[in-house]
């Protein structure tokens, strides 16, 4: 199981409370009881449901799965009054590269899941919901499988729950291990027993998603962060963020750093501070050269791009994005065009190939940047990722291909002279493993 972090005094644990020192061992339900466990649920269970969607509007939470949208506006849009059923579904796929939070979150604090996902689940009028998971997380599949054995026999789900009569069944249903199935429509198709492709939208899966049902998706912090927003209220929470981000958020801390590892911060520490002071700074006593903020498909940020505030609108406004909370550190020493290429092979890889820009896009990408990487090619080839991106971008059935497109443009252009360089060094007559061969007519 991913190794949790000993608690650092910069960082405010809300969703890692449960933690004050590092363990290996999952809180299950006696231990989750005696530390305020279900309090929440039962709490919820007194207040009208739209008191329940008003919290959490008011907690201004955003969802931690990468988009950001507001949770509370989404769970506003489900009619309960239709007399379809509706659904919950957390989305654990967990597959955008460097992040490693939400297995934190499953692997030691099941219930608090469940405990999110019932809250949610009251809030739009629902009696069923599923943990879609990748199937390769099996340790976190029997974890939370286990929990939810003990949620049942203790009444906190079932048929009637807490005795309120109020039903509410869940179970996890596993995926096949596809970075395209944590898009909210493609996920709810595999959950059908389809292919994973993605829906056109709209109509969105408040209004139609499982089964043609209101339905409401959220990644699995999102709903780790339901529970304590209920007991303490939204404003409480919000204000331990800044305003339109409120709360807290896990960040994976990864690549050249000397104290890797999940920290929980308030929303709005400056990026520099995370990095430095929480994760103790660049390994090897090395010099910083770029930063990938929030997961691989978030455009890389320079060193001098790095003092900033880590939320949303912060690094929106700096030209990337906050994703998933994957902070990949990079330093002096790494070869941008090897960053490049290796993130190319991995989007080619899981481009579904349903549309065209997108599969043809993602080839072409991969093919140039392995020759880049290589120290071949020209500086034409360099223009052509930018071309090719732009005509990605936006033009894609998905987010998928943004998803590939940004992060190719910002490495291109923000590191144009070190490629260049790295083509004068190469040898151009050495030979190179899958890449394209170069036609001259
Ligand atoms: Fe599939 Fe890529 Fe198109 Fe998304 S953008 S539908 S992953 S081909």
């Amino acid at each position: 199981m991913t190794l949790l972090a000993p608690p650092h005094p910069l960082e405010k644990r809300v969703l890692l409370r449960r933690f004050p020192e590092p363990r290996t061992e999952p809180v299950w339900i006696d231990e989750y009881l005696r530390t305020d466990g279900y309090e929440a649920i039962r709490k919820a269970l007194a207040m009208e449901p739209e008191q329940i969607v008003d919290e959490v509007k008011k907690s201004a939470l955003r969802g931690r799965g990468g988009a950001g949208f507001p949770t509370g506006m989404k769970w506003s849009f489900v009619d309960r009054k239709s007399p379809k059923p509706k659904y919950v579904v957390v989305n654990a796929d967990e597959g955008e590269p460097g992040t490693c939070k939400d297995r934190i979150l499953m692997g030691y604090d099941p219930h608090r899941l469940i405990e999110g996902v019932l809250i949610g689940g009251r809030a739009i009028g629902a009696n069923r919901g599923w943990i879609y998971i990748r199937g390769e997380y099996r340790e976190y599949i029997d974890i939370l499988d286990r929990a939810i054995a003990e949620a049942y026999e203790r009444g906190f789900l079932g048929s009637n729950v807490l005795g309120t009569g109020w039903e509410f069944h869940l179970s996890t249903h596993t995926g096949a291990g596809s970075y395209e199935c944590g898009e909210e429509t493609a996920l709810l198709e595999s959950l059908e027993g389809k292919r994973g492709n993605p829906r056109l939208k709209p109509p969105f899966p408040a209004t139609s998603g499982a089964f043609q049902c209101p339905t409401i998706v959220n990644n699995v912090e999102t709903f780790c962060a339901v529970p304590d927003i209920i007991l303490n209220g939204g404003e409480w929470y919000a204000a331990l963020g800044t305003p339109k981000n409120g709360g807290t958020r896990l960040v994976c801390l990864s690549g050249h750093i000397e104290r890797p590892g999940v920290y929980e911060v308030p929303l709005g520490m400056n990026l520099l501070t995370i990095l430095n002071e929480i994760g103790g700074g660049v390994w090897k006593g090395r010099k910083l050269k770029a930063v990938i903020p929030g997961g691989s498909s978030s455009p890389v940020l320079k060193a001098e791009e790095c003092d900033i505030p880590a939320d949303y609108d912060s690094l929106a406004k700096a030209g990337s994005m906050l994703g998933s909370g994957a902070t990949v550190v990079l330093d002096e020493t790494t070869d941008m065009a090897k960053v490049l290429a290796r993130l190319m092979k991995f989007y080619a890889h899981e481009s579904c190939g349903w549309c065209i820009p997108c599969r043809e896009g993602t080839t072409w990408l991969k093919k140039i940047t392995a020759r880049l990487e290589e120290g071949i090619g020209s500086e034409r080839d360099i223009d052509t990722i930018d071309r090719i991106s732009q005509s990605m971008l936006g033009r894609t059935f998905c987010p998928l291909g943004d998803a590939a497109a940004m992060p190719a443009m910002a490495i291109a252009r923000k590191f144009r002279e070190e490629i260049l360089e790295k083509l004068s060094r190469a040898d151009a007559f050495a030979p190179v493993e899958g890449a394209q061969p170069l036609v001259v007519l």
